[in-house]
């Protein structure tokens, strides 16, 4: 049991780099998160074949996650512009908030994807025994 838990791929890098669940091994993501093509994901996992979209409409629940990101990302971003600036002018608000909001929006469209696929989808799992040899 431990050797097979040595063997297992570690879920943190596979979060950040956007790996299947279930294998931790194939992308979720034909594409890297600032490209022109856009956020384009793959049908099936390429390694694993697991089947991402998991019943029609899976992914509108990414929306509640993004979401969350957005409101985490504008509560910060407002108290570090008011720490760095120590301004009290709304309109420099308005523009570091939807400013950096709207570059972060790749990032918030994948990622909460990725967290509802790893972290949300109950009775989805790492299966340790898809990666083995990786
Ligand atoms: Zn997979």
């Amino acid at each position: 049991m431990e050797e097979k838990q040595e063997k297992a791929l570690a879920m943190w890098p596979a979060i950040v780099k956007a790996k299947c669940p279930k294998c931790r091994i194939g992308d979720i993501y034909t594409s890297p998160l600032y490209s022109l093509s856009g956020q384009k994901m793959h049908i099936n996992c390429p390694h694993c074949g697991m089947t991402y979209e998991r019943e029609p409409g899976y992914f509108y629940g990414a929306m509640y996650v993004s979401y969350a990101f957005i409101v985490a990302e504008l509560v910060a971003l407002a108290i570090g512009t008011s720490i760095i600036t120590g301004s009290d002018n709304p309109w420099l608000y308005i523009i570091v908030l939807l400013g950096v909001v709207g570059l972060l929006a790749p990032f918030n469209m994948r990622y909460s994807r990725v967290i509802l696929l790893h972290w949300l989808t109950p009775g989805l799992h790492y299966h340790p025994d898809l990666s083995a040899g990786h």
